[in-house]
Order: structure tokens, then C-alpha cells, then sequence
């Protein structure tokens, strides 16, 4: 099977720049022939909520998306991550998020990438971070020990795209009396589902177009054939900064689908468009504008 996705995660109503890129991800999918899957990103157990996964399949069935089943819930599917985690290169970190801020702000860190703190400890170091750890009721996180300081994926609207390959957490680690302690992690859950669903076009929001070398990396350590990749604009505010819910009524249910189709089939090109079958028909990818589409309301 070759498949396309859309793959939110589910802690709010989708706002138009999520349904655009939904809407993007089946147009690519339906045009070339693939099958169209959605994935309940819900991994994050404190941020996400069933409530919320039904009224985003609400909506985007409201926009006449269709989808072929299962519907796949990632939080449903941790033997699949274990499985795939136990065939890694890996190492524990025990890192607080303030013990990261702080090495990364180093002269010669990279930005943005694990500085590598607790990749090359000794088995003391660890035993005794490992009980430090464990006196302050905290678990270590699980990372990836890559070998590669840099892949190349291949993107539809950015070409070859070369970027650095980073120690990504792949397990969380948390605190042993919350309800997130040992969550997976997205990059991991993303790699496997997209190996496992048969996913080999990645349409998605280009903010996550620097995560896609690791995934990339990722998906061959893990023998997956690794996808197409389609980093589509994002949607921003008056001020250029992505749309997010504060910027108004941005959501399907504020804008009521009446004002929000006009405006979407706008912004993929295909202004005047009355249906999903009629943008299958005119929707041109090489023709969607390469900059941000600015939200007007
Ligand atoms: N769940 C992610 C999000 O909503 C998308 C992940 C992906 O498309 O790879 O931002």
C-alpha cells in the first residue's frame, strides 16, 4: 500500500492553518493515487484528549476530507515504539530541561540539537546519575546514539534537503508520579507509524522541515523505505508570526465552513472551487505559493 496522512495531535479544535495543510496532505494523496490515512497524535498524555480527536474528525469531515481506516491512535500503540526502540542505537539522558538550556548555550553547540551531555558516560556516571535520578523520583529519558552527523531527505517543494541528524529523544523520561512519565516521543512514534501504515508521502507544515533528516536517518536504521517528503507553507497572522488560536476566530467552528472554504480553496490556488472533487481536479502543485498565505479572517 502507498498511503498519504494527516496526522494531528489532538489538543484543540483545528485551526485554518491546520485545515489547510489537512486539506493539502489529501490533495497530494487523492491526485497521485494513494490511500489517506489519519493518525491521532496523542502520545503527549497530558496535553491530549479524546474529546478533542473526535471534533477534529468532525471537522475534517465537515470539509469533505475522506479517509481510509483505521483511524490510528498512537497512544494505542506503544509495543510497536518498544519494538522499534529495542532494535536502536541508544543511551539514557538525564538531562533536565534546564541542564540542556544551559550546555546548549555553550560556544560550540549547535542550535537547537542535544549537546550530547550524557552520551558518553561511564557505566559509574550513569549508575550514580541513574540513583540521583531516581532520589528526586525522576526517570531518564531514552535517546538516540546516532552515528551520522548529517542526512539528506528529498522534498518536494525544497529539493535536497541536507540537515543535521540530532540525538532526539526517542523515550520521555518525566517524573515517576505523572501522568506523562515515560511517554514516547514524536520523533520516534512518527517514524514507526509512517514505516508502519505504509506512509511514503509526507505532507505536512514546513516548521517541521528541519526535523525531517533525523526522521529520514531514523526511518533507515529502522529499514523503513524512507517517504516523499512534502513541506508545505505554513498559514501566519497580519504580523507574519504562525496562526494560532489566540489570533481569533480561527477555528472551523468560529469561522462556520461557509467563510472557511472560500478562503482555503483560495489559498491552495484554486479560488471558487465549490467541492473536494472539483479541487482534485484543478488543484496544481507546482503552483502553490511558496510563501507563508497570510490569515485575513
Ligand atoms: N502531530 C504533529 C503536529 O500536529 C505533526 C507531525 C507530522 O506531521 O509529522 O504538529
Amino acid at each position: 500500500m502507498t498511503a498519504g496522512r494527516y496526522a494531528p495531535s489532538p489538543s484543540g479544535d483545528l485551526h485554518f492553518g491546520n485545515l489547510r495543510t489537512a486539506l493539502l496532505a489529501w490533495l497530494f494523496a487523492r491526485q497521485s493515487g494513494r490511500e489517506f490515512v489519519l493518525r491521532v497524535e496523542d502520545i503527549d498524555s497530558e496535553r491530549s484528549s479524546p474529546e478533542s480527536a473526535a471534533r477534529q474528525i468532525e471537522d475534517l469531515s465537515a470539509l469533505g476530507l475522506d479517509f481510509d481506516p483505521p483511524v490510528v491512535y498512537q497512544s494505542q500503540r506503544g509495543d510497536l515504539y518498544q519494538a522499534a526502540l529495542d532494535r536502536l542505537p541508544v543511551y539514557e539522558c538525564y538531562c533536565t530541561r534546564r541542564d540542556i538550556r544551559e550546555a546548549a548555550a555553550a560556544p560550540h553547540a549547535q542550535p537547537g540539537m542535544y549537546p550530547g551531555t550524557c552520551r558518553n558516560l561511564t557505566e559509574e556516571q550513569r549508575a550514580s546519575r541513574r540513583s540521583q535520578l531516581a532520589a528526586e523520583g525522576r526517570l531518564p529519558s531514552i535517546r538516540l546514539r546516532a552515528t551520522a552527523d548529517a542526512y539528506v531527505v528529498q522534498d518536494y517543494y525544497h529539493g535536497e534537503v541536507v540537515g543535521a541528524v540530532d540525538n532526539v529523544v526517542l523515550k520521555r523520561g518525566g517524573n515517576v508520579n505523572q501522568a506523562q512519565a515515560g511517554d514516547w516521543a514524536y520523533n520516534l512514534a512518527v517514524v514507526v507509524d509512517d514505516g508502519e501504515q505504509g506512509v511514503d508521502q509526507v505532507v505536512r507544515g514546513d516548521d517541521l522541515l528541519s526535523s525531517a533528516p533525523t526522521q529520514g536517518y531514523l526511518a533507515r536504521l529502522l529499514g523503513y523505505a524512507e517517504p516523499q517528503y512534502v513541506h508545505v507553507p505554513l498559514v501566519v497572522n497580519a504580523a507574519g508570526v504562525r496562526l494560532a488560536k489566540r489570533d481569533g476566530a480561527v477555528t472551523l467552528r468560529d469561522m462556520g465552513l461557509e467563510a472557511a472554504w472560500p478562503e482555503l480553496v483560495r489559498s491552495v490556488g484554486c479560488a471558487g472551487a465549490a467541492s473536494t472533487s472539483e479541487l482534485l481536479e484543478t488543484f496544481d502543485p507546482a503552483g502553490l505559493p511558496p510563501e507563508a498565505w497570510v490569515w485575513e479572517g
